[in-house]
């Protein structure tokens, strides 16, 4: 059992003594203070009949609170099952049925959509409250749940044992996490407790550089905990060997990063592409981002432009970036400094093994692009309730990862697209990400966004998308013959739209789905 995650802060604890770990909204918490209530809420949970395996979901934007559910849902030997709190009802319901969720712990302010939610909900039985419970809202709540809060449950438990962790298997399921953000409906990925452990250690190691990362020790994360990346940067920093303080946004905003960063003389953020290319319309010459030195960009492509942009504009600061997908424990292989390929997501990190294959499942040879394939100990155990899916996903020990990609001569993994973004126009596959790259180097350009429109005579038709930069004026026609002269005649968007601003999905990568809507919405 030596895996169990709820040992990982009490080892940190142990290590650190009662160090600084988070800020939040201006107050300080120290790793002690986490670790006794993370006891505490643990313990009534146990109480309150939850039993190891039972899964309980935790429902709300960043906040302390998340990190002791965490830590409380494991001590209990319980399995973390984290919603973005922008869920809609339906969503929320479709996971709390799926998983079979017995708990939820959430804020006030979402007591609306649970309510709502928690009616199609028959194994739902308690709700806990890291707030207070306003009267009004009480009455909306089905009277089959009982309803406790956070300040309740640690009076009641204030003399109890806070030494008692249920122990559970290594291989035993720690985390459901529903995945679907830009494709279909929400599947629960199984993560173990060695599938964390291998892959919030290779994130923490992907991170560590000798005289760069070792007096890093103030992150600025506005990351959701609640998705894959944020919950592995979290838990990486349980791994570190030194205390690590965490600044904790509790929903990214570009100008109270800039605040934050300032404030906190932050020395490293975890970011998705998109988040970086908000802040670098933010004056960021007027903060002290001095001691700023490691972003970590992950989740999503990197556009070539955004990282020359940023480190034009932040010359001292190095932008890492990171491949993985939930059912990789959400890392694979990320950038070095010094050892930056262009275009290039790094070598795989420790722990984790990549191949390339095709269609036949053969192993395809250095530069040839197939299916991005990986083998780790952090790789999930399956989805949950979805047989037919794993044993699709999951093959003879690989991973399939639904990615497009290729390694070089030397290991380095290059990724082209996703399978499933996959634009099939006249018999040729186009990969959007070739466009929407080509589409950035026009000057005007910000962010560009391309999908498949349904068409009668060719399959689909390519449809770009594109938000300008403040200032900038620019007409779909000339953007057009831009494409044209710089794309193969069979790809080049033969229709293009300026928005203003692309549509993201709640982890602020690129909603295809929502582009695709659009597309099909006001045909030009
Ligand atoms: P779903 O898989 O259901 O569509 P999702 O896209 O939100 O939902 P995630 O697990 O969050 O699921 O996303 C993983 C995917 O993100 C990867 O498979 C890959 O396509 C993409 N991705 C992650 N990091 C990078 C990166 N550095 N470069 C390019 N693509 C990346």
């Amino acid at each position: 059992h030596e895996l169990n995650l709820a040992l990982l802060p009490e080892a940190a604890y142990e290590r650190h003594g009662d160090h600084d770990a988070l800020v939040y909204d201006g107050q300080v918490h120290r790793f002690g203070e986490l670790q006794e209530r993370a006891a505490r809420i643990g313990g009534a949970l146990s109480r309150l009949g939850i039993r190891p395996g039972d899964r309980v979901v935790v429902l709300m934007a960043n906040r302390p609170e998340v990190s002791v559910a965490y830590n409380a849902i494991w001590r209990s030997g319980a399995v973390v099952t984290p919603v973005m709190f922008l869920v809609t009802p339906g969503e929320l319901a479709h996971i709390l049925t799926d998983s079979g969720a017995r708990a939820i712990i959430t804020a006030s302010g979402l007591l609306a959509t649970v309510a709502a939610a928690a009616a199609d909900a028959p194994d739902l039985q308690h709700l806990l409250l890291v707030d207070e419970l306003p009267e009004e809202a009480a009455a909306g709540l089905p009277g089959t749940l009982t309803v406790s809060t956070f300040t309740d449950l640690e009076a009641a438990d204030a003399d109890a044992d806070a030494t008692g962790i249920v122990t559970r298997g290594n291989e035993e399921l720690a985390a459901l996490l529903y995945t679907g953000g830009t494709t279909g409906r929400a599947k629960g990925v199984m993560l173990s407790h060695r599938n964390l452990h291998t892959c919030s250690l290779a994130a923490y190691q992907a991170g560590e550089e000798p005289g760069l990362t070792d007096t890093i020790n103030r992150t600025l994360v506005p990351l959701p905990l609640s998705h894959a990346y944020g919950l592995i940067v979290t838990l990486a920093g349980w791994q570190a060997p030194k205390p690590q303080l965490a600044v904790l946004q509790r929903w990214f905003d570009p100008a109270e990063w800039l605040t934050l960063a300032h404030e906190h003389r932050i020395q490293r953020t975890t970011l998705v592409p998109s988040m970086i290319q908000m802040l670098l319309g933010q004056p960021l010459e007027n903060a002290d981002l001095s001691e700023l030195r490691l972003v970590n960009s992950g989740g999503a492509p990197l556009p070539y432009e955004t990282r020359l942009a940023w480190q034009e504009r932040l010359p001292h600061s190095r932008i890492l970036e990171g491949y993985g997908l939930t059912e990789s424990g959400s890392v694979v292989s990320a950038t070095r400094p010094g050892h930056i390929r262009p275009d290039s997501v790094g070598r795989p990190l420790p722990g984790y093994a990549v191949e390339i294959r095709d269609d036949t499942d053969r192993a395809l040879p250095a530069g040839s692009d197939g299916e991005i394939c990986v083998r780790s100990a952090g790789v999930m155990s399956g989805y949950w309730h979805a047989p037919t899916l794993t044993a699709r996903t999951l093959r003879d020990g690989w991973l399939y990862t639904g990615d497009i990609g290729h390694l070089d001569t030397d290991g380095f993994l290059y990724i082209v697209d996703r399978k499933k973004d996959l634009i099939l126009r006249g018999g040729f596959n186009i990969f959007p990400r070739d466009i929407e790259d080509t589409l950035i180097t026009h000057p005007s350009v910000a962010q560009a966004g391309v999908v498949g429109r349904p068409d009668p005579r060719l399959g689909e038709e390519v449809v770009a998308f594109v938000a300008l930069h403040p200032g900038c004026r620019t007409d779909p026609a000339e953007l057009i013959a831009y494409a044209r002269d710089h794309l193969a005649a069979h790809k080049y968007p033969r229709e293009i739209r300026v928005i203003d601003r692309l549509p993201l999905t709640s982890v602020g990568k690129l909603d295809r789905k929502a582009l695709r809507a659009y597309a099909e919405q006001d045909r030009a």
